[in-house]
C-alpha cells in the first residue's frame, strides 16, 4: 500500500506534470513573472467557472479577506460577526483592521455559522457577516442573505475551503460558493481544493465599482500610476502560481468528484458504527449528501462521541495514518481574541466540537486499499 498522506500533492502533480512544467518554463523564458498573461488567463477562466463578473487575484486567502473588508470601507469600531469555529485568519483580519470581531456559535450538524446566533448578535454597530463555508459545505446562505438584507449588512463569504461547491437556494436557483454575498474571498494555499505551489488567493464580486476599488487597493491604492488615492496593500498572485492554477482549475470538478467518492466510501464504512457521527450535508437539492455537488469535502470530519477522540488519534498515529484536529480551540478562547463580552453559555456547540472532531485523510489520490485500511483501523479501535 502507498504511504497514506493527509493531502497527496506529489501524487496529484504526476498527472499535470507536463502541462505545469511547460507553462512554468514559458514564464521563465518570457520573464513575465508578475501580472503576465497567465494571471490574466487564470482570472478570466475562474470568472467563467464561478459565473461571476470579477475575480481579483491576490497573494493569499488572508489578504483576500482583509482586502474584501477594506473594499467595503468598513471602519474601526464597526462590528463584524463570524463563526467561533473556523481557522483564525477570518477573525485575525477583522481585528487587524480595527474592526470589532463578534464570534458566534455554529450549527451542531454542519458546524457552519448558526444564523439564529448571528441575528441575536446584531447591534446598531454591526456592519458585516462573514460566513465561512466550513470543510467544503456552504453556510446556510438563504437565511444569512435574508438577515443581511433585513439589517442592511454586508455579506462576505470566506470561501477558502469550498471552491467548486454549489449552493441550491430554497427557490431552486443554484450558485457557486463565494459568489452569493457582496464579496467572496478564497485561498489557493497548496492544501486547499484548488491549491497552487506557493501562496495565492482571490476576491470575487459582481459589483463593478467594488471591483474597481479593490483592484486599486491590491496595488498600493493606485488607480493611476504613482497617484495613491487610498491606503492600499501590495498583494499579487504570481505567474508561476497562475500556471499551476490554470492546470488545476480545468480539473477542479473531477477533483471534487474524487473527494466525494472518497467521502462516499468513508460514509459507507462508518454508517452503522456506534459513537461515530458522520459529516452531514444539508441542502435543498434533494440528493443524497455524498453524491450531490453541494459539498466538496475540503475535510472529511467525524465526531467521536464516546470521549475517545484523543485515544483514537494516538492509535492512528501508531498505525501511520495521518489525521487533523480542525479545530482544537474555539476562537473565543484564543488568547488573542478573548473578549469579556463573550459568555461561555453562548458557545455550547463549538465547545463540544473541539473535543470530538477528527478529520481523516482527504485528497484526490486516495485509493480503495488506503481507505479500507483507514476505516478498518478506526472501526477496530472503536
Ligand atoms: C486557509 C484559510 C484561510 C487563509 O488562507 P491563506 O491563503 O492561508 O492565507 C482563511 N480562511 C479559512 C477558513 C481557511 O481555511
Amino acid at each position: 500500500m502507498k504511504k497514506i498522506q493527509m493531502v497527496d500533492l506529489v501524487g496529484q502533480y504526476q498527472e499535470i506534470k507536463e502541462e505545469v512544467n511547460i507553462g512554468v518554463q514559458q514564464v521563465m523564458d518570457t520573464a513575465a513573472f508578475i501580472n503576465g498573461p497567465e494571471v490574466h488567463g487564470f482570472q478570466k477562466e475562474l470568472e467563467a467557472y464561478l459565473g461571476i463578473k470579477h475575480v481579483i487575484p491576490c497573494a493569499n486567502g488572508t489578504d483576500a479577506l482583509q482586502i474584501a473588508m477594506m473594499g467595503l470601507r468598513l471602519k474601526p469600531g464597526d462590528e463584524v460577526i463570524t463563526a467561533d469555529f473556523t481557522f483564525a485568519a477570518t477573525v485575525e483580519v477583522i481585528a487587524l483592521l480595527g474592526l470589532t470581531p463578534v464570534l458566534v456559535d455554529v450549527d451542531p450538524e454542519t458546524y457552519n455559522i448558526d444564523p439564529e446566533a448571528v441575528e441575536k448578535a446584531i447591534t446598531p454597530k454591526t456592519k458585516a457577516i462573514v460566513p465561512v463555508h466550513l470543510f467544503g459545505q456552504c453556510a446556510p446562505m438563504d437565511r444569512l442573505l435574508e438577515i443581511a438584507e433585513k439589517h442592511n449588512l454586508f455579506l462576505i463569504e470566506d470561501n477558502a475551503q469550498a471552491i467548486g461547491a454549489t449552493h441550491t437556494f430554497n427557490n431552486g436557483r443554484k450558485k457557486k460558493a463565494g459568489t452569493m454575498g457582496h464579496v467572496g474571498a478564497t485561498s489557493f494555499f497548496p492544501s486547499k481544493n484548488l491549491g497552487c505551489y506557493g501562496d495565492g488567493g482571490a476576491i470575487f464580486t459582481d459589483d463593478d465599482d467594488l471591483a474597481h476599488f479593490i483592484r486599486g487597493i491590491v496595488n498600493h491604492g493606485m488607480y493611476e500610476r504613482y497617484h495613491h488615492d487610498v491606503i492600499g496593500v501590495n498583494s499579487r498572485l504570481d505567474s508561476i502560481q497562475a500556471v499551476v492554477l490554470r492546470a488545476k482549475l480545468s480539473r477542479l470538478d473531477t477533483y471534487c468528484d474524487k473527494r466525494r467518492e472518497a467521502a462516499r466510501k468513508y460514509n459507507l464504512a462508518f454508517r452503522a458504527a456506534a459513537d461515530i457521527v458522520l459529516p452531514k450535508t444539508v441542502n435543498n437539492c434533494g440528493m443524497i449528501c455524498d453524491t450531490c455537488d453541494c459539498h466538496v469535502f475540503h475535510q472529511y470530519t467525524l465526531r467521536i462521541t464516546n470521549g475517545k477522540r484523543d485515544a483514537l488519534a494516538a492509535h492512528l498515529s501508531e498505525k501511520g495514518i495521518p489525521f487533523g484536529i480542525y479545530y482544537p480551540i474555539p476562537l473565543h478562547k484564543q488568547k488573542a481574541y478573548e473578549d469579556s463580552r463573550y459568555r461561555e453559555e453562548d458557545f455550547p456547540v463549538t465547545k463540544q466540537l473541539v473535543k470530538e472532531v477528527i478529520s481523516l485523510p482527504m485528497h484526490t489520490e486516495l485509493d480503495e486499499e488506503q481507505i479500507a485500511f483507514i476505516t478498518t483501523t478506526i472501526l477496530d479501535f472503536i
